[in-house]
């Protein structure tokens, strides 16, 4: 867990720091608690409210109480009790009922070492009233930070060109833009215009999760530019199963949105 503190560490055994008791008894990924823990659903109280219209959901508290440390090798298991429910209440976020629960988390001797005291509130979530309907504007793509460096490569794109720094020393091309040239130190710098054409280096393909504005699934490719230096970009037009390293590809200047151009490779034939 990374807390170093030495009153878990220097004992006669290496106990556990409290943490969240959840933690040490979340269910797999079969759905099952652990050996020895109750084997009913301790969620149903939340299922019920759904069925019943309180399908709203807020944690309310979760107050925990620690009896013992765990040490290395103990086993927990836990049960689940609804200890409360309250009366309906009227609350901001609408009309509800408080419930609360005790989980209680033992160790392999069946000696109680933590609880936790967790409320919830289920509410009925009001019918929105027909009003104004605000304009949801499409996501956009993240602004990339453009600084005295990169400022010359994304003013390039927007332009329609593809620039590369060049060292004006040595004349050592280089990409990302950097304030110095690795070669040789120089901070004189100008550009070339790429081309555009190259060969896929490596390339990734995303398919999940899916965030928006970005279509899926979206091939991300490293391109050896004919240049000589490497580019990350979007690869459009291929089958993800149909990309291979080597390919050759050719960038197309994109506006994608306001103020922001990027290069877009796509295979062409070698
Ligand atoms: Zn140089």
């Amino acid at each position: 867990m990374g807390d170093n503190n030495s009153l878990y560490l220097e004992g006669k055994q290496v106990v556990a720091p409290p943490t969240m008791l959840q933690m040490w008894t979340f269910r797999d990924v079969h759905g099952k608690y652990a050996p020895g823990s109750t084997d009913q659903d301790t969620y149903e109280v939340l299922t019920r409210f759904n069925e019943f219209g309180f399908s709203g959901s807020v944690a309310v508290s979760y107050d925990q109480t620690y009896h013992n440390y765990l040490a290395e090798g103990d086993l927990v298991h836990s049960y689940s009790t609804i200890s409360e429910i309250s009366d309906l209440k009227s609350t901001r976020l609408g009309e509800g009922c408080f419930v609360t629960e005790l989980a209680e988390y033992y160790d392999a001797n069946d000696v109680l070492f933590g609880e936790a005291c967790i409320t919830y509130f289920k509410y009925r979530i009001p019918e929105k009233k027909p009003g104004k309907v605000s304009k949801i504007e499409p996501p956009k793509r993240i602004s990339p930070v453009e600084n005295h460096d990169s400022k010359h490569f994304w003013q390039g794109l927007r332009d329609g060109k593809l620039l590369i720094q060049q060292c004006q020393q040595c004349g050592t091309l280089r990409h990302p833009p950097q304030p110095m040239c690795e070669a040789c130190q120089s901070l004189r710098w100008s550009t070339i215009e790429s081309t555009g054409k190259g060969s896929i280096y490596s390339y990734t393909v995303m398919h999940y999760p899916e965030i928006p504005p970005f279509d899926y699934p979206n091939a991300i490719v490293l391109v050896d530019l004919d240049e000589g230096v490497r580019l990350v970009s979007q690869l459009r037009g291929s089958e993800p199963e149909n990309i291979a390293i080597g390919q050759r590809v050719q960038a197309w200047i994109e506006p994608v949105q306001e103020n922001l151009s990027l290069p877009i490779f796509e295979v062409i034939k070698a």
